[in-house]
């Protein structure tokens, strides 16, 4: 550890700036001279202590901190370690600990921006003093600022019930807090209730779920809204305010009993979406028999009476009175203090590869239409069977399709080479038919799964590694005729091969839902590259987004399998868990700030600002001027940018500081 202490700083003038070079380990003191860089800070204007130390995260390095400020009287800190990201939190909490206001704190970051990025050390050393420099400058202007609190709401609304928002109401439910559970659909289950049996287990996928589907309809701390959508998001974390779409299921919640009888009358259907087409279901209907709650919709696009003006058996026959066609869409105005997102994938869609045959040929079906096909609660009732209603003798499963693949997506979907698995399974056990996997690698990563691979391997399963190139009905032989011909590169053989079979599942990937993009922006937060919803961290904060209070859980943050999907929705129970026991959120401090007498009211400010925070009204003056809710400004500095009079600044980020900052970096 180097000191260096200057007498002559001590009487400079009354800023007192302590500067702390990090070594990371070796991450940046291989690269940088950290002693120099140290050295070199203590010379620089107000710096009374310079001192380099091993690691300035550790609690002795944060010690250091803290001995500092109180017995050399420091007044401001730098710190030049790492990413603001990482440490900065634990830097001003040291600083707070100390009894510093820890606006007063700066980071220069010396590992990500610098040794990370250079190989010279002469020059990476440079560069280290530079932003150290630049950061002393600016820390030199930075003010204290006020941190405010406000109360936490503790009611929560959980968007999506699939198995992880049904995972993730319940967590906190149980601890007898309120939930509002929003789904889309006419029932909860999502993806999960459309399974048959899960890998590696095996076990039975409904059996598993409808539990928790019951035990959400009959809690006392959930109120579900089925059949609904989030129209509307304001506030903040901690008081958020949500209207909610109610969708008219002109069916009377209160008097239906659920009896079945208006499904059973009405004359008109409709693709089941429950049997991913493969059955039909009528126009008043409920998905599934375990459907929670269990009160049907009319679809409309269906429906005779709204598409022609006449029908109504449901109405005649229903015993309570529960038909209402005149029912409409209402909208229910929430509170809550935090909100998590759980609203999964969607399948891909496999037409887009013609090449495969899915749409043209009959007998080419996908995962989630075998998983229909196999479970007793489908339309064959568990048969696995080919269109014409014959038992198949020969089935290729092809792995990869729509993943993995520069032309749709490039990611693994985690779970496909786990059902492919199971399909060839369940088909074995089924009906004894041959059965050829076609799979680029096999990923079986988690629990039990690496010994499923082998089983199923054991049971005299065909594996073919190589991508499959085409499925045709054009026949080449005798043995092909009447066959669907499944052509593909056998990479071990190093061959192509011709694989006749009766029927082709296709092991769709998971992609992000269709409107993924219009929900992100209507609860502010990001996506990735691959449509998927933007964790904060993808390491250290997989649920948290970069919206304070919007969680994520499940597949709506990327594919994983049900035990990935039920560990991150509980990790993000556990998170609104934690905000409602602490009881009130502390709000950013560095946030923007108008002067009223420069301001004129143009409103350019509201209409950029993403998060809604300045308003254009008539306040104290006569003149309209714009005003910043503080609790939902990020500081992000749009509307600084944007105003045409400079009347918005931002706290933390003033003129001055930016200023000193650049001026620091031009010497040399
Ligand atoms: C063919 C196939 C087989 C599989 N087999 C297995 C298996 O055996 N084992 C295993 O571990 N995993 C398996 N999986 C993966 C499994 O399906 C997922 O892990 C799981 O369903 C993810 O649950 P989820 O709640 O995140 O998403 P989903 O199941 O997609 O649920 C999301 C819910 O949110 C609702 N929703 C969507 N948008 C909105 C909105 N804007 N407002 C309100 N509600 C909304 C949806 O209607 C739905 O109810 C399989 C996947 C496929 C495709």
């Amino acid at each position: 550890m180097g000191g260096n202490i200057t007498a002559e700083a001590l009487d400079r003038d009354e800023r007192r700036i302590g500067v702390y070079i990090c070594h990371c380990g070796l991450n940046i003191a291989d690269t940088v001279d950290v002693e120099a860089v140290a050295n070199y800070a203590g010379t620089l204007n107000s710096v009374a202590v310079a001192r380099d130390y091993r690691f300035m995260c550790s609690d002795p390095g944060q010690d250091l901190i803290k001995n500092d400020i109180k017995e050399l009287n420091l007044n401001r800190v730098v710190v030049a370690s790492c990413s603001p990201r990482m440490h900065e939190p634990t830097f001003r909490k040291a600083c707070e600990a100390a009894s510093l206001n820890p606006y007063l704190f700066e980071m220069a970051n010396i590992r990500e921006d610098c040794s990370w990025v250079h190989d010279d050390r002469e020059v990476a050393t440079q560069k280290a003093k530079a932003l150290v420099r630049a950061a002393v400058a600016r820390v030199y202007y930075n003010d204290p600022l006020e941190i405010k609190e406000i109360p936490f709401n503790p009611d929560t609304l959980v968007v999506g019930g699939g198995i992880a928002g049904i995972q993730a109401a319940l967590e906190i439910a149980d601890s007898e807090h309120k939930v509002y559970l929003v789904e889309r659909d006419p029932s909860i289950g999502g993806h999960m209730i459309q399974l048959d049996k899960t890998f590696p287990t095996l076990d039975c996928s409904q059996c598993i779920l409808t539990p928790k589907m019951a035990a959400v309809g009959a809690h006392p701390y959930i109120e579900l809204l089925s059949y609904s959508e989030v129209e509307e998001v304001s506030g903040f974390v901690g008081a958020f305010k949500v209207k909610v779409r109610k969708k008219a299921r002109y069916v009377d919640e209160d008097k239906c009993t659920g009896c079945g009888l208006c499904q059973e009358k009405c004359p008109w259907t409709a693709d089941s979406e429950y049997d991913v087409g493969l059955s039909k279901r009528k126009a008043i209907y409920t998905p599934f028999a375990q459907a929670i709650p269990n009160v049907p919709v009319i679809d409309r696009d269906s429906c005779a009476y709204f598409l022609k003006g006449k029908c109504r058996a449901c109405e005649k026959f229903c015993e309570t009175g529960a038909i209402d066609f005149e029912q409409v869409d209402q909208f229910i105005e929430l509170e809550v203090g935090a909100i998590i997102l759980a609203t999964g994938y969607d399948a891909f869609d496999p037409s887009t590869i013609s090449q495969y045959g899915y749409g043209i040929y009959d007998n080419v079906i996908t995962g989630l239409q075998f998983e229909r096909l196999s479970a007793a609660t489908g339309p064959t009732g568990g048969e696995i069977r080919l269109k014409d209603g014959r038992k198949p003798e020969s089935v290729a499963i092809i792995h990869c399709v729509g993943s993995r693949d520069q032309n749709y997506h490039e990611y693994c979907s985690r779970v496909c080479c786990m059902y492919g698995l199971k399909v060839a399974h369940i088909v074995k056990d089924k009906t004894n038919a041959d059965v050829y996997e076609m799979y680029i690698d096999m990923r079986c990563f988690g629990e039990g799964y690496e010994e499923f691979y082998k089983r199923v391997s054991e049971e005299g399963v065909n594996f073919i590694r190589g991508k499959v190139a085409k499925v045709t009905d054009k026949a080449v032989s005798e043995e092909e005729e009447g066959k669907l011909v499944v052509i593909c590169e056998d990479t071990l053989l190093g061959s192509i091969i011709r694989v006749p079979v009766d029927m082709v599942v296709l092991c769709i990937a998971l992609e992000a839902r269709s409107d993924a993009e219009e929900v992100a922006r209507k609860f502010i937060i990001s996506r990735r590259a691959d449509g998927f919803f933007l964790e904060r961290h993808v390491k250290l904060d997989p649920v948290a987004t970069p919206s304070d209070g919007v969680l994520i859980a499940g597949c709506c943050q990327g594919p994983k399998d049900i035990p990935d999907t039920v560990v991150q929705a509980s990790a993000a129970a556990a998170r609104v868990l934690a905000m409602i026991s602490k009881g009130r959120v502390t709000l950013e401090a560095s946030v923007s700030h108008v002067n009223e007498d420069l301001c004129i009211g143009c409103g350019r400010c509201e209409e950029l600002c993403e998060f809604h925070a300045p308003k254009v009204g008539i306040y104290e003056k006569p003149m309209p001027v714009s005003r910043v809710n503080e609790a939902l400004c990020k500081g992000c500095g749009a509307c600084a940018v944007a105003c045409p009079t400079g009347a918005i600044s931002i706290k933390h980020f003033k003129p001055e500081q930016i200023l000193a900052m650049v001026d620091a970096l031009a010497e040399t």
